[in-house]
């Protein structure tokens, strides 16, 4: 406690500004799984957590660390039908539902597991409960890691996800009158929350990701504008595949920022996938965790409040080292790029072989990154064009 009161001051001293965070966690997160062959390891949320507190970042002075709830049926009726509840409470406790496909439930994408209620109701909880303190002024920023599970529908499971917790947290801080931006970096489209919000210019959405060309779900093109109110208010940045962290920080510095100083939010809720990153096995992006916290870095400037949601990332040590990364900009801290060696002791093998937490830079060249970045060109200036004048403060 005596040296983080130290840093606290000498890190005051050098003029930094201090924020209250608050980062949400529960131990049970690690304690689900999907089933061995299934890309999403909830294990990859506890290995974030270790990587965090090795660097001693659970224990700065101004930096709450809280135990996650699990929401109510109430909370996820904000979203959700209520048939569909059921066909998730049933599918929890291993009972698969006459009719369960037609919910987007079953082998494949979003397994019935033992379990999967319980899950989905902790993890939005833990980004309800990021959105309650932020908005009740307790912090100023929230990380809720196991958040960002932006493809869930109305009633309808899809990509891994069956709650949609990005939509929820949203509905809540729209439910005490709060004007929200959300702007999500994963590599796959917010399909999800875009549809919630379409016909609607209470909230903005910003997608930037691999082009639906490419990848799934296969949506997410800039004419994808929103409909009725909500025209203009959906935005979407879709990517060539292999685009590297120059076209991505150009790509979101273009647009993200002008679209948010013209909207002026009171919160910014945002996702921060890093399926992105280059050697991710679900997306072709070739971004690394340098452009990555570039970009969160941006989205802490441009953030009047801001809740921070996870998101993708099937490599899961590229989640760990992300999610520490992001976490360190959030409470200003600059750490080390070597990793600590507790950490690296308990989890050698694990994708730590360089030792280190910040990626090698990376750079596509030649005809190839001409004609990916002529791509991106076209798709900023029909945002400028056609979506810009649209929004209004
Ligand atoms: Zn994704």
């Amino acid at each position: 406690m005596e040296e983080n009161m130290e840093l606290h001051q000498a890190l005051k001293k050098c003029g930094k500004e201090f924020m209250k965070t608050a980062f949400i966690y529960n131990d049970k997160f690690a304690t689900f799984d999907y089933g061995r062959d299934h890309p999403l390891k909830p294990s990859r949320l506890k290995l974030t957590y270790e990587l965090i507190r090795s660097y001693g970042l659970l224990s700065l002075p101004d930096a709450l660390c809280v135990e996650a709830e699990p929401a109510s049926d109430e909370d996820l009726v904000l979203f959700h039908d209520r048939d569909y509840i059921e066909v998730l409470k049933a599918g929890g406790e291993g009972i698969r539902l006459p009719g369960a496909e037609y919910f987007g439930l079953g082998p494949g994408d979003n397994p019935i597991f033992k379990g999967l209620f319980e899950w989905s109701r902790l993890i939005t909880g833990a980004s309800l409960q990021a959105a309650k303190m932020v908005e009740s002024g307790e912090v100023d920023i929230a990380f809720s890691i196991s958040g960002g599970l932006h493809h869930a529908m109305r009633s309808m499971a899809s990509g891994f996800c069956y709650v949609n917790d990005p939509v929820i947290a949203i509905m809540s801080l729209v439910k005490k009158g709060r004007r929200v931006a959300y702007v999500d970096i994963d590599a796959h489209h917010a399909d999800g929350v875009q549809d919630a919000f379409y016909a609607t210019d209470m909230v903005l959405t910003i997608s930037i990701h691999e082009t639906g060309n490419m990848l799934f779900p296969g949506t997410g093109f800039e004419r994808e504008t929103g409909k009725e109110n909500g025209r203009g208010y959906s935005v979407n940045i879709p990517m060539p595949p292999y685009s590297d962290d120059e076209l991505f920080v150009f790509a979101f510095t273009e647009i993200v920022p002008p679209l948010i100083q013209k909207f002026r939010p009171d919160i910014v809720v945002s996702q921060l996938g890093v399926d992105s990153l280059h050697s991710d096995p679900l997306a072709h992006l070739n971004y690394t965790n340098n452009g990555f916290c570039e970009v969160v870095r941006k989205m802490k400037d441009i953030s009047p409040k801001w809740v921070a949601l996870g998101g993708g990332g099937y490599d899961v040590s590229n989640v760990a080292k992300a999610w520490t990364l992001a976490w360190a900009i959030m409470n200003n801290v600059e750490i080390p790029d070597e990793i600590p060696k507790d950490f690296l002791d308990r989890h050698a093998g694990e994708g730590f072989r360089s030792g280190k937490i910040r990626d090698d830079a990376y750079t596509e060249k030649g005809e190839q990154k001409e004609k990916m970045r002529k791509e991106v060109e076209e798709v900023l200036g029909f945002i400028k064009d056609e979506v810009f004048p649209l929004i209004r403060a």
